[in-house]
């Protein structure tokens, strides 16, 4: 059986493109392109600010478990938690552009 385990990272996507990797164990406010705003506090992180109608992703609220994932459909925008064994296949330096 698969164990739930705490998030190491976050990746933020939009439009499938990797934007970013962050530290979930810093607390720090992220811009997402123009519309989507994420907060990482006390090693979980969620969606505080979002300009789609729906909401959905601020309704999704806080996230911390390995595998954990907020979409924001209109705007194309997925945040999604990470652990260690992910970090490199997920090609953490590829984000270094
Ligand atoms: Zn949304």
């Amino acid at each position: 059986m698969l164990r739930k385990r705490d998030g190491t990272c976050v990746l933020v996507r939009q439009n499938g493109k990797l934007l970013g990797s962050y530290d979930l164990d810093e607390d720090q406010e992220i811009d997402i392109g123009s519309g989507n705003h994420i907060s990482i506090e006390s090693g979980s992180v969620r969606m505080t600010s979002a300009d789609c109608p729906d909401q959905i992703c601020i309704r999704q609220g806080k996230i911390s478990t390995e595998g954990a994932m907020i979409t924001c459909l209109p705007n194309r925008v997925t945040v999604q938690v990470m652990g260690d064994d992910a970090a490199g296949e997920t090609g953490l330096d590829a984000i270094a552009y």
